[in-house]
């Protein structure tokens, strides 16, 4: 199947005019000054209430709380969630057809690229020919299936996971089958395609012989980070790295854009993503303890091949799941 293209979200935003989407809405609107108020289209507004920065590219309506940038904009005349990806996905798609370009320039395929990229430097003539025949690409086999999942369960509380939550983050406890007995959560790639499910046994009383997760038959979990695709319809340059699945979700409703390596150790893949999605500073927050610390300085070397990197050490116990909230605020 065609793999869709990663597209660079505020690259769109930079380059589309807010009168231009009015005008694309047939939406009234004063020209000429920078601050504008309109009816507002998402609620029956008799006073024009919805205020709209043209200039800074966001709207504020005073009558229903919408609010947001050109992009949730479009989402919200489109009828969509502005927490909905594939939302988001069509909202730029959308934003480019109305500037009449390509969606090719605002992003690149996803589809394996090139190996070698930049330009080689006068290799010497001696020099054997280079090996140009690249591993074949490897990607994860999307899974649509749909498990069945019980949103609450004890083990999902006891890590301050609501059901609401879980459901948003499209994992449970899963009563039957191969992940019997085990919080099954869904895995993504960067896109938003759904790859199957990691199983965590839902104890911590794990028999003897028992993987603690079990992840589908030839996943690569060198390849993806779990929460990517979420983590950047927030919008923001930087992401929080972090072990795993409940730190993720702690930060993520907080705001911030953070994705689990799913472990402690970051393969040159995922590091590789994070910079082709965009990202350009990555904040390395691992455990609080003696795996974490002593993960610590390989992950962020492999980081800092393709991003800007700052390293956060916890205090001695703490997770991102656990840590005070004042720990977080910096990042908020
Ligand atoms: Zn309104």
């Amino acid at each position: 199947m065609a793999r869709k293209t990663w597209i660079d979200f505020a690259a769109v935003r930079d380059a589309l005019s807010f009168h231009d989407v009015l005008t694309h809405y047939e939406i009234d609107h004063p020209t000429g000054t920078a601050q504008v108020k309109i009816h507002c289209p998402f609620h029956d507004d008799r006073t024009p209430s919805c205020s709209i920065n043209l200039t800074g590219k966001k709207f504020n309506c005073f009558g229903c709380d919408a609010q947001g940038n050109l992009l949730d904009f479009i989402i919200l005349m489109e009828g969509g969630d502005t927490d909905d990806h594939t939302a988001r996905y069509a909202a730029a798609e959308t934003a480019v057809g109305i500037m009449g370009r390509d969606l090719k320039e605002f992003g690149r395929a996803s589809a394996p690229k090139s190996k070698t990229k930049a330009k080689v430097k006068a290799a010497p003539k001696s020099a054997p020919p280079a090996d140009d025949t690249p591993a074949p690409p490897i990607a994860n086999p999307l899974f649509e299936k749909e498990l069945k999942l019980q949103f609450d369960h004890p083990f999902l509380a006891a890590r301050d996971v609501t059901p609401e939550q879980a459901e948003r983050f499209e994992l449970g406890y899963c009563k039957a089958g191969l992940m019997r007995g085990r919080i099954a959560i869904r895995l993504h790639n960067r896109d938003g395609e759904a790859l199957g499910y990691v199983g965590r046994y839902a104890s911590e009383d794990i028999p003897d012989g028992t993987e603690r997760y079990l992840f589908p038959k030839d996943f690569h979990k060198s390849l993806e980070l779990w929460n990517l695709h979420r983590a950047l319809t927030l919008e923001k340059r930087f992401l929080v790295v972090v072990e795993g699945y409940w730190s993720t979700i702690r930060l993520h409703d907080l705001g911030i854009p953070t994705a689990a390596l799913m472990g402690s150790s970051v393969s040159p893949e995922q590091a590789e993503l994070i910079r082709t999605v965009g990202i350009r500073h990555a904040l390395l927050l691992l455990d609080g303890d003696d795996p974490g610390r002593k993960a610590a300085p390989a992950a962020a070397h492999v980081l800092s091949q393709h991003v800007y990197v700052r390293t956060l050490v916890l205090p001695e116990g703490e997770k991102p799941d656990s840590v005070p909230a004042k720990f977080l605020e910096p990042f908020l």
